[in-house]
């Protein structure tokens, strides 16, 4: 029964994305699987204009409010 050492709480989704790693990460949300990240940062609603721009980037989720941005290819 050894559990690997892991310093932080990862819950169920093992997400390679480091921003789960880092404290005080510079986005609230992961842009690979929606998670928050750094609550604080963590906003209610963006202007469609910044979906757009994180669409481009290829961020499956939006970093800001977590808000799924492109989907159902899985
Ligand atoms: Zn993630
Ligand atoms: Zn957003």
């Amino acid at each position: 029964m050894s559990v690997a050492a892991t310093p932080t709480r990862r819950g169920p989704n093992p997400c390679p994305n480091l921003n789960h790693r880092r404290s005080g990460a510079p986005v609230a949300h992961c842009p690979d699987c929606g998670g928050a990240v750094n609550q604080a940062l963590h906003r209610m609603a963006c202007p469609e204009m910044q979906h757009d721009e994180a669409r481009r980037a290829r961020s499956t989720f939006c970093v800001h409010c977590g808000l799924r941005l492109i989907g159902g290819y899985r």
